[in-house]
Formats: C-alpha cells, sequence, structure tokens
C-alpha cells in the first residue's frame, strides 16, 4: 500500500482493519436532531435537506435489522463473500437515551455479516458515558464515530446555524480518541463566505486533530433549502468551483 497520492482512500484504510471486502450498508435508525427539535436549535443547518442522503430501502418505517438485512442481500447477490459496517447516518444518531442507543447498536451488530457499526453525529451530541458504553463495544467489534464538523471557522458555522463551534468539534474528537474509539469528521468545501484561504484553514486546523478518517463533501445547493433561499436572492454568495 503506497501513500503516493498522499492519503489511504477509505477502501484501503478499511483494508488495514479487515482482511476482507467491507461495505458500508446506510440505515435510518429513526433519530431526530437537536438542531431541529429544539435542543440546541431549530430550523437545522441551512442548508439540510435530509431525504436527500437516504437511499431507498432505507426508511424509518423498517426495523435496523430489517433495514440491514434488505441492504446486505443487494450487495450480497453479487459479492457474496462481503461483509458489512452498519451506518447510522440519518440525522443525529447519538440522540436519545443510552439504554435505546445500546440496543440499536446491538441489533446491527447482531445481523449476519455485519462486522462493525459507523456513527454519524455531531460534535455537540456525545456524552461520557456513551463514549464509555462504545469504547466497550469496540473491543469486540469495529466502531467508527464520524461527527460533523463541516468548517473550523466558526463564523462559518453561525452563518449556516451548525449550532455548535469548531471548540465543540475539537472536545469531542479528542474525547473520542481518549477512549481508544476510531473517530472521523466530515468537511463541507465551499460554504457560504469561504474563500480557498479559509477552506484551506479548515485543512490545516484539521490536521492538528488525532483522526483516522476525513470526508470531503462538495456542498449541495438543495432547492428549497433555506440556503438555496439565500444564495438565490443575493443575501449569500458562494464561489463556484470546479473539479479541479
Ligand atoms: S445536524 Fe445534520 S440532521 Fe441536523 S440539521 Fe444539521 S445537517 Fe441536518
Amino acid at each position: 500500500m503506497s501513500l503516493e497520492k498522499g492519503y489511504y482512500d477509505f477502501s484501503e484504510f478499511l483494508s488495514k482493519h479487515f482482511p476482507y471486502k467491507v461495505q458500508k450498508i446506510s440505515i435510518n435508525a429513526g433519530f431526530t436532531c437537536p438542531n431541529r427539535d429544539g435542543s440546541k436549535g431549530t430550523g437545522g443547518c441551512t442548508y439540510c435537506n435530509n431525504q436527500t442522503f437516504n437511499p431507498d430501502y432505507c426508511k424509518p418505517v423498517m426495523s435496523v435489522a430489517e433495514q440491514l438485512e434488505k441492504g446486505t442481500a443487494f450487495f450480497a447477490r453479487k459479492y457474496p463473500q462481503m461483509k458489512y459496517l452498519a451506518y447510522f447516518q440519518a440525522y443525529t444518531n447519538t440522540y436519545g437515551e443510552l439504554q435505546h442507543l445500546k440496543s440499536l447498536y446491538e441489533e446491527a451488530l447482531q445481523v449476519e455479516d455485519v462486522v462493525g457499526i459507523v456513527i454519524g453525529t455531531r460534535p455537540d451530541c456525545m456524552p461520557d458515558e456513551l463514549l464509555d458504553y462504545l469504547a466497550e463495544l469496540n473491543r469486540k467489534a469495529f466502531v467508527l464515530v464520524e461527527y460533523g464538523v463541516e468548517t473550523a471557522n466558526n463564523e462559518t458555522l453561525e452563518i449556516i446555524n451548525r449550532g455548535h463551534t469548531w471548540e465543540d468539534a475539537v472536545d469531542a474528537v479528542m474525547r473520542t480518541k481518549s477512549h481508544g474509539i476510531p473517530c472521523g469528521v466530515h468537511l463541507i468545501i465551499g460554504l457560504p463566505g469561504e474563500s480557498l484561504s479559509e477552506i484551506l484553514a479548515t485543512a490545516d486546523a484539521v490536521s492538528e486533530l488525532p483522526l483516522d478518517t476525513v470526508k470531503l463533501h462538495q456542498l449541495q445547493l438543495i432547492r428549497g433549502t433555506r440556503m438555496a433561499q439565500q444564495v438565490e436572492s443575493g443575501e449569500l454568495s458562494i464561489m463556484r468551483w470546479t473539479a479541479e
């Protein structure tokens, strides 16, 4: 395995943890989000349209196990040897009572060929007692916690109504790593008000953290979201980046 391109891609990262191919299966465990229900904020992040990232098989009317069985059946037809990671993706997947969270994560791990879980959440939604439990779980199964950090720039975080700060993100990552749990962050490239210098400043700040994974999203402006309206009305502007 070489680092010619300067980073390991996700499949190379996984191959360091598993001797076989693994595939993430997205599930929607019926969570909500503290930035929508008023406990942290209302209205959500201005770019958020959660329905856009849920595949068809991923509906909260189905149990976690049912969603995973459906998802794994889809891949198993083509790749019978494949193993799976249950990806708790939709909304904030640590937002609930500890007992409820435990039952959902453990339900996922009981599904045949599921060898680990990936938990997507907000940096301000990770209590120590949950980290204690996840550290224990991580001794028996692969666990990766992914925080939606988006940018290291607090002004931008305010503009997009994230409801947390960069300092919250640093705190969450450091506490997660101090529990020995693999940890990643998601960033969004091209947020309103950010030019190349802000984007590169985020890269520098994130590079100081002891992370296992970084996921880069390009900004997607979804029709009907508050951000789309703000850009359309001229209240905010975004830079039109090309792929290069
Ligand atoms: S934290 Fe996630 S689910 Fe909640 S409003 Fe923001 S983008 Fe949407």
